[in-house]
């Protein structure tokens, strides 16, 4: 192999694809794709413009800075960001046709005296359930009375009005289904006529299809993950990350010999061992240490001793490995790589935070994009 020392190489077809394929199978009016935290760490203006060209019509963010990033970067498209500074000056977003997510009085209020020239959008955030944001049950009626005035008095639009799951159970997130049924009632009663009504993410725009309102907020589905985890294949979606290195340094050793920071492993017998250049300034869970899988030749194995901060080494037996041959950490399970599940497992955590929390000395290559 020849390329980069370490890389996460993005495959931008995959997310239109899987965009497009979850599209179809939810069949909502709207699809908002969530390129958050710089889209689960597959870039967030790429994967926006991939989304796009796989049909998403909205695109979501926490916070406005990720919203004014994709808005500097030519990205025209409806953007929602819902979570803000305690002093959050609104202007900037709205001056850049950013809706807002509100979950107080205090921020409607914000919002209507900001000084921008456009009309701001924004959309009502009602706590269910989660217990995060969102305006909770008791303020609702207030918040709607309010927002309505405003509405009428042409200082802002109330365009949408959502929610967020707990996915705790089924039944809980009927429960909460529930709730923002209400709300929706208390808030037409109130005179708001939000076009967009959402609350499902990922995991109930795939299984809880009377949470599906106008619009569904995909995030870890459309890069090609399960929200369940495990196989994304049976959805029907391809991984659109592949994190893979090249080897660094190898060596053959006898038997007994201690390997990386605690001697936590020690060969069983004769061996080959090879070094391999991402650690855990990179992302990779010093949980996995020991753990963590890896193909090397089309090959498993796994991580042997712990995870260092630049390097982690892997026992492969006698396999022939040269210097600056591949190591792939995870991709797409069917060109027989391990998974980010398999990783998340490793490490005892989900598929969201392995690839999100990635990062470091570790560039980013694509693959597969539109332009
Ligand atoms: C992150 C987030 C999503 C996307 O969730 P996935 O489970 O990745 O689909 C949707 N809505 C909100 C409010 C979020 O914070």
């Amino acid at each position: 192999m020849s390329g980069p020392f370490r890389e996460r190489r993005v495959d931008l077809g995959a997310i239109t694809e899987n965009v497009a394929r979850l599209r179809d199978l939810v069949g909502t009016e709207h699809v908002m794709v969530v390129v958050k935290a710089d889209a689960y760490g597959h870039g967030a203006v790429e994967s926006a413009r991939a989304a796009i060209a796989g049909g998403a019509d909205w695109l979501g963010v926490a916070e406005i800075a990720e919203a004014l990033q994709l808005r500097a970067a030519g990205v025209d498209a409806p953007v929602l960001a819902w979570l803000h500074d305690p002093d959050e000056d609104f202007t900037q977003a709205i001056d850049h046709a950013v809706d807002l997510g509100l979950s107080s009085l205090a921020q409607l209020e914000a919002v209507a005296a900001a000084p921008s020239s456009r009309t701001p959008f924004v959309q009502l955030k009602l706590e269910t359930g989660l217990s995060r944001n969102g305006v909770a049950e008791q303020e609702w009626d207030a918040v709607f009375a309010r927002a309505a005035q405003l509405e009428a008095e042409g200082r802002l639009v109330v365009r949408g009005l959502f929610s967020h799951l707990s996915n705790a159970s089924a039944e809980h997130d009927r429960e909460a289904v529930a709730l923002f049924q209400r709300g929706l009632e208390r808030a037409e009663a109130a005179g708001l006529r939000p076009g967009l009504r959402h609350i499902a993410a990922s995991a109930a725009a795939l299984t809880l299809p009377e949470a599906r309102f106008d619009l569904v907020r995909l995030g870890i589905a459309a890069y090609g993950l399960s929200p369940f985890g495990g196989s994304a294949r049976d959805l029907g979606l391809r991984p659109a990350m592949t994190l893979r290195g090249r080897v660094a340094a190898v060596r053959r050793v006898p038997a007994g010999k201690g390997v990386s920071y605690d001697y936590t492993y020690r060969t069983e017998r004769e061996t080959t061992l090879v070094l391999v250049p991402l650690g855990y300034a990179e992302g990779i869970p010093r949980h996995a240490s020991n753990s963590g899988p890896v193909m090397i030749g089309g090959r498993r194995f796994r991580v042997s001793g712990r995870v260092a901060m630049d390097q982690f080494v892997v026992d492969v037996g006698d396999l022939p490995v040269a210097v600056g041959d591949e190591v792939v950490l995870f991709g797409d399970p069917a060109t027989g790589a391990p998974t980010a599940d398999d990783w998340a497992e490793a490490a005892g955590t989900i598929n969201y935070e392995i690839v999100t929390r990635l990062g470091g000395r570790l560039r980013r290559t694509f693959t597969g994009g539109a332009e």
